[in-house]
């Protein structure tokens, strides 16, 4: 089922009453989901990821702009006419249901025509539970499981209604770090083996380049930029995407451009054609960085950290914005520690060039 967001507004009222300062808490955000899909919604906290979510669902009405599954128009629709299947970061469980009646309890409030047999709804419930791996656990109460098994009975209970659109708020935020990363792959399997479009709320960049397959960076309710995560990170359409994905994060400096080079402070560090005389901002990827005892940049060095497969170098320089400069180099390259400086050539594709005044992207020739 495809779902398209067009035009989608959000704005709620000012709460205070001596000012009239509404909230635009999305702001018109066209998008058209691709059928079978699964889209991370990914920005920081009050981007507007939640409402979009809550929209879509039918929880909140949308100010203005429309949503489709596939061709209906549900923008007026209730929650319960959409078929859609809604995940929270807090279980939601019935404390005192088992898991079998907290999966069945959608079931039993099907009405007319979409009203089950007592034997289609256990065998609907014993699907759900046995594709998210929890049908040996449904007499349990949810007290009696842990985070992530509680977590499937939820996911369970909203596939039990053979949604046509799968809903997840920040899924995985009350797991701890391991069962996150395994929750996640199991959202992803389950994804997939149901090919239910799905849309993933959460704050975490690497939670939704790891598992979407397209994702949608917000800030402030406005779309920043939409894509494959592996796109994305490639080639940022702005400063705020660049600096959002990616760990460790990119290194930003001040830098210049002067008769087609790449000034950061006196060094040329790079030959960039097509690009006017201007001052703007750098972005360098980590592993952006090339060890060159006769590369144009030199930075003071701080520490080497070994990470096994790889060497992290911690830098500084006067041109950077941020107070380390973080270069990832594979481990085979040694590293004097003590030395006083590095010098460093730079991978012209993990470098980017942002507008000093828009921070939007400046793309320049390779030469
Ligand atoms: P988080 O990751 O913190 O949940 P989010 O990206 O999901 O953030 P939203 O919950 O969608 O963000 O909120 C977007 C903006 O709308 C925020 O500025 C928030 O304060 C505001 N907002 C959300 N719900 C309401 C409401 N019911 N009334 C007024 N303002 C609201």
């Amino acid at each position: 089922m495809k779902v398209v967001l067009q035009n989608l507004t959000k704005i709620f009222p000012s709460r205070n009453k001596k000012s009239n300062e509404e909230v635009i808490a999305v702001n018109d955000f066209t998008f058209e989901i691709p059928d079978g899909k699964l889209i991370g919604l990914l920005g920081p906290s009050g981007c507007g990821k939640s409402t979009t979510l809550y929209m879509i669902s039918g929880l909140q009405k949308p100010t203005s702009g429309k949503i489709f599954f596939g061709d209906d128009d549900v923008t007026e629709l209730a929650t319960e006419n959409r078929g859609v299947g809604l995940v929270f970061q807090n279980y939601a469980l019935y404390p005192h249901m088992t898991v079998k009646q907290n999966i069945l309890f959608p079931l039993q409030n099907l009405k007319g025509a979409d009203k089950l047999s007592k034997a289609e709804m256990q065998e609907r419930a014993y699907n759900a539970a046995k594709l998210v791996q929890i049908d040996e656990l449904m007499d349990r109460k949810p007290s009696e499981l842990s985070g992530g098994q509680q977590q499937r009975v939820a996911i369970a209970r909203a596939l039990v209604k053979m949604p046509r659109v799968l809903l997840l708020d920040e899924p995985l935020s009350n797991l701890d770090a391991r069962l996150r990363l395994q929750t996640r792959e199991e959202i992803r399997r389950i994804q997939k083996e149901t090919g239910i479009t799905t849309v993933f709320v959460t704050h975490d960049q690497e939670e939704a380049m790891s598992i979407s397959d397209m994702i949608v960076v917000m800030k402030l309710g406005v779309v920043q930029q939409i894509g494959a995560p592996q796109d994305v990170y490639d080639s940022p359409a702005n400063l705020f995407v660049a600096k959002f994905l990616g760990t460790p994060p990119i290194n930003v400096f001040e830098g210049k451009i002067s008769g087609g080079r790449l000034f950061l402070g006196q060094e040329a560090v790079l030959e960039v054609g097509g690009v006017a005389d201007q001052e703007v901002y750098v972005g360098i990827r980590p592993e952006g960085f090339v060890l060159d005892p006769n590369g144009p940049l030199t930075c003071r060095l701080n520490n080497v950290e070994v990470m096994g497969r790889d060497v992290s170098i911690v830098s500084t320089n006067p041109a950077s914005l941020n107070p380390i400069i973080r270069s990832i180099i594979n481990a085979d390259n040694k590293v004097d520690a003590t030395q006083e400086n590095v010098r460093y050539s730079l991978k012209p594709h993990k470098l980017f060039l942002f507008n000093k005044e828009t921070e939007e992207r400046i793309f320049f020739e390779v030469k």
